[in-house]
């Protein structure tokens, strides 16, 4: 389960409404309590998406808008973030403009280079430019598929 304060859960909708209509990518700082995870804090990185990766002829390898990259120096700062407040990363968060917030193909993959087993992977879906619904994946079966986690927002 992921629980994640007011706060928190309004820092990642105000950031999803901020790059739209592209994607935005951030950390989620918290306590991982058994397989509980206690968001507390985020932290706003960039999309670096560049056209890192080679994809399907006639798509747009630079825009931002269904896809983002992560860049591992921002996640070692994520990182430096949450041990000097007594905190851990617990998870990454990114949205999805105009889409559920369901994960792609290219996020299952994309996951796999990011965090452990208890991971949380949060999509925040963006209707028009204003944040819509919230939901939390997990990655199981050895990165073969997600499944989904409860959020409550508390207190
Ligand atoms: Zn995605």
């Amino acid at each position: 389960m992921l629980t994640l304060t007011p706060d928190a859960a309004a820092a990642i909708a105000a950031h999803a409404e901020a790059t739209y209509p592209d994607e935005c990518v951030g950390l989620l700082l918290g306590r991982l309590e058994a397989d509980d995870k206690v968001v507390l804090g985020v932290f706003r990185a960039e999309n670096r998406w560049q056209g890192q990766v080679t994809l399907a002829e006639g798509d747009d390898p630079t825009s931002r808008r269904d896809r983002f990259y992560l860049d591992p120096r921002d996640y070692m700062r994520a990182d430096r973030e949450a041990r000097s407040r007594g905190l851990e990363l617990v998870g990454v968060y990114h949205s999805h403009p105009d889409h559920p917030a369901a994960p792609s193909e290219r996020d299952r993959v994309g996951a796999q280079a990011i965090g452990g087993t208890s991971f949380a992977f949060v999509i925040q879906s963006v209707r028009s430019g204003s944040a819509a619904e919230l939901a939390s994946w997990l990655l199981v079966d050895d990165g073969a598929r997600f499944e989904q986690e409860e959020i409550t927002i508390w207190p």
